[in-house]
């Protein structure tokens, strides 16, 4: 009987297994056929220099508005994509879409004339062969100049093969783009790398900045990371920004750079310039010292 009961559950297991098997082949399929039939979204969260009306940046998120199911956020499906290598074609496309809407903003809007744009590169991108050869590409049919791009790269991916990644990472580098790394803080972080590899910005991560006024310790190591950015002449972004108290804790720690659900959620390109101050509105904020505040 134990073993009867032993081989059900083992039946019970291979169905259950059988089906998400059959769920992961068929998200694969259709995966597979989004680019070809358009289902791949890119939103754009801005990105703000504390004080500063318009954003100086955006971040490009790609979703999946895939048919039945709805908008599909990136954790979904991004994971997937990254093991069996779409994110190869996904990634490129959404580069190609970004730059392109960004120089198109830039061209059309003259409070977007600076604008820069981010995207996520993931580990199976980085590791790819062709991929400086692409940005090139892309930059080029764009218009896009290369320092208004900037690739955002975790931890992780750094830890990978260190003279591999050097290598690549000067190679985007003579390119002209800028480097970011996301999430910073929460990865196998080796501050070493911070001097050895060519990196432009920080971005810490928001689980830090969640804790920001209620955790000593979140608020310690944000004022390390913005301390230790400073000191090096790195940008420093905080992400995930939702509350007044966190944005005035972090202008009083030095960071000035602020993205994050307060400020504006990731927006769908067409909704974009109505987030924008009215045209030749004044700055918000001005301090003092500034000898044009009126
Ligand atoms: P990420 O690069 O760290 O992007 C920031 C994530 O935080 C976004 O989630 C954004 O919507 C969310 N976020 C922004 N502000 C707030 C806030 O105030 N509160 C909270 N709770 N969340 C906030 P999203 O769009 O779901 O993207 C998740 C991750 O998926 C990204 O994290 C990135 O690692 C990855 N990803 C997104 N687009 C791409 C892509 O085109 N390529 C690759 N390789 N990865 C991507
Ligand atoms: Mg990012
Ligand atoms: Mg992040
Ligand atoms: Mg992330």
């Amino acid at each position: 009987r134990a073993k009867q009961r032993g081989r059900a559950r083992i039946e019970v297991f291979d169905r259950a297994m059988h089906t998400q098997l059959l769920d992961r082949v068929e998200t694969e399929q259709s995966l597979r056929r989004a680019i070809a039939r358009d289902e791949l979204r890119v939103h754009y969260q801005p990105v703000y220099r504390l004080g500063q009306p318009s954003p100086v940046g955006v971040e490009a998120l790609v979703r999946w508005e895939r048919p039945d199911v709805g908008m599909v956020p990136p954790d979904r499906f991004i994971p997937l994509a990254e093991e069996v290598g779409l994110i190869i074609p996904i990634g490129l496309w959404v580069l190609r879409r970004a730059c392109r809407q960004v120089a198109r903003w830039r061209a059309e809007d003259p409070r977007l004339a600076d604008l820069r744009v981010s995207v996520n590169l993931s580990a199976r991108q980085f590791g790819d062969a062709s991929l400086v050869a692409s940005i090139a590409t892309v930059l080029e049919a764009s218009g896009l100049p290369a320092e208004c791009l900037g690739l955002e790269i975790t931890e992780s991916v750094l830890l990978d093969d260190i003279d591999a990644t050097e290598a690549t990472l000067r190679a985007l580098r003579a390119l002209g783009v800028r480097l970011s790394i996301d999430d910073f803080g929460t990865g196998y972080s080796s501050l070493s790398y911070l001097k050895r590899f060519p990196v432009d910005e920080i971005k810490i991560d928001r689980s830090f900045t969640a804790g920001l006024v209620t955790d000593r310790a979140d608020l310690a190591i944000v004022q390390a990371i913005i301390g230790l950015a400073n000191a090096m002449d790195l940008e420093v972004v905080a992400e995930g920004v939702e509350t007044d108290e966190q944005l005035t804790r972090l202008a009083e720690l030095g960071c000035r750079l602020a993205q994050g659900y307060l400020l504006a959620h990731p927006t769908p390109p067409d909704q974009v310039i109505a987030l924008l101050p009215p045209e030749g509105a004044p700055v918000a904020v001005r301090t003092h010292d500034d000898p044009d505040s009126v």
